[in-house]
């Protein structure tokens, strides 16, 4: 039962007291550790961004899967990706939707920032994130088919 103690969005638990978007914060927050952790800073942002879609507009939506993808199976670097999104964004181009006409559903995945941000165990924190960001690729998929 969703309750204020979870995501009306993606669902997670709290975390010590922390709401999703504070785990987030924790997340980025070891990546001044965690080189390889650092490294992924994309993917840290896009997997969180995906599991909270309301915020944005269908095409900045639509672009940030095509990011995702070409990033997790493509090796295309997060810089050529940030290149590319500059250049689209460049005109006048609206990538988050007015707070009015957002509209939260609360969506369950196998894995949240909950299960990635686990506050006394930064170890294997890559691994994790690489298994929150393929639940989400497979949930994609699965939602086109
Ligand atoms: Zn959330």
């Amino acid at each position: 039962m969703p309750t204020s103690d979870m995501c009306a969005e993606c669902g997670a638990p709290q975390v010590e007291g922390l709401s999703c978007w504070e785990q987030l914060g924790g997340l980025i927050a070891w990546e001044y550790n965690d080189p390889a952790l650092h490294a992924r800073h994309f993917l840290v942002v896009a997997c969180y961004n995906l599991q909270h879609p309301a915020q944005f507009t269908a095409a900045a939506l639509a672009e940030l899967w095509v990011g995702f993808n070409d990033y997790l199976d493509h090796g295309v670097s997060a810089a050529t990706l940030r290149q590319q999104a500059a250049k689209r964004y460049a005109g006048a181009t609206r990538v988050l939707r007015p707070e009015a006409e957002r509209q939260p559903q609360l969506q369950r995945w196998s894995m949240t920032i909950a299960d990635v941000y686990l506050p006394d165990q930064p170890q294997g924190v890559v691994e994790r994130l690489l298994r929150w960001a393929r639940i989400i690729q497979a949930y994609q998929v699965g939602a086109q088919a």
